[in-house]
């Protein structure tokens, strides 16, 4: 959310910024809300002084009250008049009250879903077409001598995964894993979580369902409610990332410029009704409903170097889970036209997936500066005393199963085998390679 004064003030350079993301937002519109609302604000509280002034003019009249004012009302008649003229203040007062709640409704809801502004160093552009590669690590698999398979039938060469049995039991983009897909999953998994927590991150366990004001405070809604499961019959939803529950984790709290910057990680199960992505992605398990995924949320001082700083070290940390899963990568400036709504500056990274012959989006990290916080409600005491709303960080660790289609085509072998990177070994009990059944 941003901060109403701000956009008084900004009106222009608001403007000009949500044209870059292509919004189709209007500020005079916005601001016209604004007006409106303080505008009936000041009807209400002028209609509330003057009933209670006139119903004091009656408790004198009737002898109750013994206040001064009663002078202000002019020729002021009989008790019974004045109880009447009273009485038609207050249904007066009560018309501008139900219009002020409409308008504080209509403005807050528009508050609600304009978007952040966006960094200058962004780069223009409407699609991921647009967005910029910044840096590689390493270069596109070459396979030599071999026609190489893609994830989906290594899956079912190896036994790792079961996608007709997983549309049997849940529909379409749904999948089971199994055997030693199903270490792979959560080997990926516990070695992101240990790099983070070697790193200062705090692991946290998390709900997985979570209340509208979590999902508002996350800034998730109003904008993605449709991208939601809710949970039939309540007012509970089923969280499409750990960043949810992350950034609810200090929700309407105060703390100490000391104890920032926060750093909180989460291994969840993400829910994804995935809305508008019909007939993309169908093949395997690049897009599905239902994916695990080990998130970093940072919370940070109310500073741009500091945010900038924070964005270099999660997006860091990804590239070091990618490096030691020994997979070829690109971090890719993401353009304003693809950003999401609450996201100030935007690197998404990708990762070589040979049966696309292409880079495929993995991670996603982002910097919001306050426009989450402000949502949340996450303050901290600067070295001033003064009360300043964080800035809030979030980038993914991994994300399994999609990680597992360029684990397992990068590095598969002419002879049917998968090869295990060294850094996973560990979590795959010591194993080198998956060996094809004989
Ligand atoms: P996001 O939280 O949307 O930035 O996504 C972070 C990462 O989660 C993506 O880069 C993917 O690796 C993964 N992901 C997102 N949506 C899906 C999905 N529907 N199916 C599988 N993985 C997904």
């Amino acid at each position: 959310m941003l901060d109403i004064r701000w956009v008084r003030e900004n009106a222009e350079r608001i403007q000009e910024n949500w044209d870059r993301r292509g919004a189709g937002l209007s500020v005079s519109e916005v601001l016209g809300l604004d007006q409106a609302r303080r505008d009936l604000l000041r009807e209400t509280e002028r209609l509330r002084e003057e009933r209670n002034r006139w119903s004091r003019a009656v408790g004198r009249r009737i002898g109750r009250v013994d206040g001064d004012g009663i002078e202000d009302m002019g020729n002021i008649g009989d008790a019974e008049s004045l109880k009447l003229q009273v009485k038609s203040l207050q249904a007066r007062l009560a018309e501008a009250e139900a219009k002020l709640e409409k308008a504080e409704r209509e403005y807050r809801d528009a508050m609600l879903r304009l978007p952040n502004l966006v960094s200058p160093d962004t780069p223009d552009g409407r699609t991921d077409r647009d967005n910029v590669e910044v840096r590689r690590t390493g270069e596109p698999t070459a396979f030599e001598g071999f026609e190489p398979l893609d994830h989906v039938a290594l899956g079912e060469l190896h036994g790792l995964m079961d996608l007709p049995r997983g549309v049997k039991a849940a529909g379409s983009r749904h999948y089971y894993l199994t055997g030693a897909g199903v270490r792979l999953h959560r080997a990926v998994q516990q070695l992101a979580l240990d790099l983070l927590e070697r790193r200062g991150f705090r692991p946290l366990e998390v709900p997985l369902m979570a209340s509208r004001e979590t999902l508002v405070g996350a800034g998730f809604f109003p904008h993605g409610e449709d991208q939601t499961y809710r949970i039939a019959d309540e007012e509970r939803w089923l969280v499409g990332t750990a960043e949810v529950p992350l950034v609810a984790y200090h929700g309407g709290e105060t703390m100490d410029a000391e104890e920032l910057p926060v750093r909180l990680t989460a291994a969840s199960l993400c829910f994804r009704n995935e809305v508008g992505s019909a007939g993309r992605d169908v093949r395997g398990l690049y897009r599905v409903h239902q994916f695990a995924k080990v998130e970093q949320v940072v919370l940070c001082e109310n500073d741009l170097a500091a945010g900038e700083r924070m964005l270099e070290e999660i997006t860091a940390n990804a590239e070091e889970i990618l490096r030691l899963l020994e997979l070829p990568c690109r971090v890719v400036a993401v353009c304003a036209g693809d950003m999401g709504v609450k996201t100030y500056k935007q690197f998404d990274i990708e990762t070589w997936m040979p049966s696309r012959g292409a880079y495929g989006e993995t991670h996603s990290s982002s910097l919001l500066l306050d426009y989450q916080a402000r949502r949340a409600n996450i303050r901290y005491r600067d070295a001033e005393g003064r009360l300043r709303y964080c800035y809030t960080l979030n980038n993914t660790a991994v994300a399994s199963p999609r990680i597992l289609i360029p684990l397992l085509e990068n590095h598969q072998r002419p002879d049917g085998s998968i090869a295990i990177p060294a850094a996973l070994r560990p979590y795959m009990n010591g194993l080198e390679k998956l060996e094809p059944p004989v």
